[in-house]
């Protein structure tokens, strides 16, 4: 393993900050030089600390700590991601025996040095304890083969050498941190110390040093697990993201069971559902066939820290079945055994130790399927993603370990303490999810401004998107709109031709193998044509019926037996058009097709409603978006219109919003905002209903 320190670049970062000290820009330069590399940290794991002078408001000086805020990722920390603190009173805590989790809360508030900067991390206390002024801390893949053996500490002592103190399992907080002080009272000249099952803290008093004792410790165990020919794991490719069309159909139908077995009722009565990651290889699929793979997934997290992430066991799951309903029946079994076993383990736990916690819920995070490898659960795809990498590099660690000697969890009791440990928790926040937070939306010919207010309003109420068109330019644009609002991790795009229905299935087990499933429907795509029946093209009339009119039923058809896998009901919601109570002369195509749209979505109210499934329609009327993203529809038709009304483009917009009662310009986020009325359980006793979005035309009202 090579040091990536490079002076230039530590200097780059000195300058890029000018008003802090260059010691904490150098902080902030080797934290990211960590962070970057997964096989030492995965997202907001580590932590990094650097001790300086400074003055308080009274000109007194002081030593200040700065320790990573808590859940923060190394690899793109900034100075404002570490947290400031006295730290004389935070060292003389290592005179008690025992801190409450409260007191401990209270202390780490009360010390900061500013209100506003974020809760430090865990592990604060043994970087105030500790005199170095630089501290690495990590949950190397490679350290952790070697910790969690049943012979760790010979293995560590021949793979590190002397420099290193080895400490046995001990509890993160007051605990850790005063048994690592220990240690180095005991022996100054330690330039780390590794504790079992848990990670390597490596320390310097240069920002260079502590970080180049990390890459030295971390080389080395590499060297010796080569050394001893181990290392077959270490080999294993990364894996990806996207199934090889043999196991993207299975690994679809999987996901969407799967989602619809761990969904469940929150205290206040939401149904709460996952996003589905997958992380599929030839070897991670052999790795879940083999007969170890039950034994790799009951062992327990690497360390302690990725069990808020994965929960602390995974379900190992056989060959899946092509049939649905045996899927479903081993699916279900499989996470009712994991729940029981989760509720059991959290009764001894609390029992044993006499205390009261409200128990999280007991559903799996990690699936390992064999043949086909990873599937990860989140409640945000960032959460499912998070979950995945770390499954990832615990199965490849596990696989070195086995090679090594003896894989050894971690014991129960510890990981129970961890994963209710209160600071834990806080770093996946207790505020009230957003009102579609878990639910995949899926809205077709997204590529136009009603798409683009559409998927905007259903991002901003937290659903995954997944925007489609067959207009690969348009939709890219939409997409970049998206992400630049939302950022990346809830918006997805694909390509495909709402007339076909192959093509539509085909799309929908992408969306499934990507994101889960699918929960919201919104069959949006539509074309027009501007022509009286006597001069209507006969081939015109049927492209306007095919994506209009066919494309809605193609994706209606192809999401039931999807809603049916899942059986956790769902949305499903016609952008239809004021046209079909108020038709318009020369625009025959167009009514006729989004009538028949509307009649089909309203037989589809009808038969869904036993799987829970609503169907409503909102009727847009000249809904026209803006320069950078038009309607598309408009762009086609405008022209004629316009003509036919003797209008320029901003005439024809005054023009429609004058014939409406309240003489508003219809938005895509006015559909929008009805798209998510209806897709959320506020509406949820309403199916078979139109809401106009026009602005209120009589003759269009519905009846
Ligand atoms: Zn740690």
């Amino acid at each position: 393993m090579k040091s990536l320190f490079d002076p230039r670049q530590a200097q780059d970062f000195v300058s890029r900050y000018p008003t802090i000290p260059p010691e904490l820009a150098l902080r902030v330069y080797t934290s990211r030089l960590i962070g970057a590399d997964p096989s030492l940290v995965l997202h907001g794991g580590g932590n990094t600390s650097v001790k300086l002078r400074g003055k308080n408001v009274l000109g007194e000086e002081q030593e200040i700590l700065y320790v990573k805020g808590s859940g923060i990722d190394l690899a793109t920390i900034e100075p404002g991601g570490f947290a400031g603190l006295v730290r004389e009173p935070l060292r003389k805590l290592r005179k008690l025996s025992t801190l409450a989790d409260e007191e401990m809360e209270n202390q780490l508030q009360i010390h900061k040095i500013r209100s506003t900067s974020p809760n430090p991390s865990v592990e604060v206390l043994l970087h105030a304890f500790l005199p170095h002024r630089y501290i690495d801390h990590t949950h190397a893949d490679l350290i952790l083969a070697l910790t969690n053996q049943k012979e760790w500490e010979d293995l560590l002592k021949e793979a590190l050498g002397l420099q290193v103190a080895i400490l046995p399992y001990l509890t993160p907080g007051l605990t850790l941190a005063k048994g690592v002080l220990k240690e180095y009272e005991e022996n100054p000249k330690v330039e780390a110390v590794v504790v079992a099952q848990h990670g390597i803290f490596t320390f310097g008093e240069d920002a260079r040093a502590a970080y180049e004792r990390m890459v030295d410790y971390v080389g080395r165990a590499k060297v010796f697990l080569k050394r001893k020919a181990y290392g077959g794991a270490l080999g294993i490719s990364p894996a990806e993201s996207n199934p090889p069309e043999k196991t993207a159909s299975s690994l679809a139908r999987f996901n969407q069971t799967v989602r619809g077995a761990c969904a469940f009722r929150s205290p206040e009565g939401r149904l709460r559902r996952f996003y589905a990651e997958v992380r599929t290889s030839n070897d991670l699929g052999k790795a879940a066939s083999a007969p170890a793979a039950s034994r790799l997934c009951s062992s327990g997290v690497l360390t302690p820290d990725h069990v808020i992430r994965t929960k602390n066991k995974w379900v190992s799951f056989g060959e899946i079945p092509e049939d649905d309903g045996k899927l479903k029946q081993a699916v279900q079994e499989a996470v009712k055994g994991f729940a029981q076993e989760y509720d059991r383990i959290f009764a001894e736990q609390s029992g044993a130790k006499g205390i009261r916690r409200e128990k999280l819920d007991p559903y799996p995070r990690v699936f390992l399927v064999a043949g086909a490898g990873i599937v990860a659960l989140g409640s945000t795809r960032r959460d499912a993603r998070i979950a995945a990498d770390i499954a990832e590099h615990t199965l490849r660690v596990k696989l070195l370990a086995d090679e090594a000697g003896e894989y050894t969890p971690i014991s129960e009791s510890h990981v129970f303490d961890m994963e209710y440990w209160s600071l834990q928790q806080k770093k996946l926040g207790k505020v009230s999810p957003p009102s579609l937070q878990g639910q995949v939306a899926v809205i077709t010919g997204a590529g136009g401004a009603i798409g683009l207010g559409i998927a905007d309003r259903l991002l901003a109420a937290g659903a995954g998107v997944a925007v489609t068109d067959i207009d690969g330019a348009s939709l890219g644009k939409v997409r970049a709109a998206l992400i630049k609002k939302y950022g990346e991790s809830q918006v997805e795009s694909f390509l495909f031709d709402v007339t076909d229905y192959g093509a539509a299935e085909k799309a929908f087990q992408d969306i499934s193998c990507r994101l889960g499933g699918i929960d919201i429907l919104v069959p949006n795509a539509g074309i027009a044509h501007v022509a009286k029946v006597e001069d209507l093209d006969p081939r015109k009339f049927d492209q306007v019926i095919a994506v209009n009119l066919k494309g809605t039923f193609n994706v209606i058809k192809a999401a039931i037996p999807i809603f049916r896998r899942q059986g956790t009901g769902g949305s499903i919601v016609v952008v239809s058009s004021k046209n079909v109570f108020d038709p318009g002369a020369a625009f025959g195509a167009y009514s006729a097709s989004k009538a028949g749209a509307h009649q089909i979505s309203k037989i589809a109210a009808l038969e869904l409603a036993e799987l829970g499934v609503r169907v409503n329609l909102v009727n847009p009327d000249a809904v026209f978006g803006d320069e950078e993203i038009p309607s598309k529809l408009w762009e086609l038709i405008g022209p004629d219109r316009m003509k036919s009304r003797g209008l320029d483009p901003q005439g024809l917009k005054e023009y429609y919003r004058q014939r409406n009662l309240l003489k508003v310009q219809v938005t895509p986020e006015h559909v929008g905002n009805a798209v998510v009325f209806f897709a959320t359980e506020t509406s949820g006793a309403t199916t078979g209903a139109t809401l106009p979005v026009d602005g209120g035309i009589p003759a269009a009202f519905p009846r």
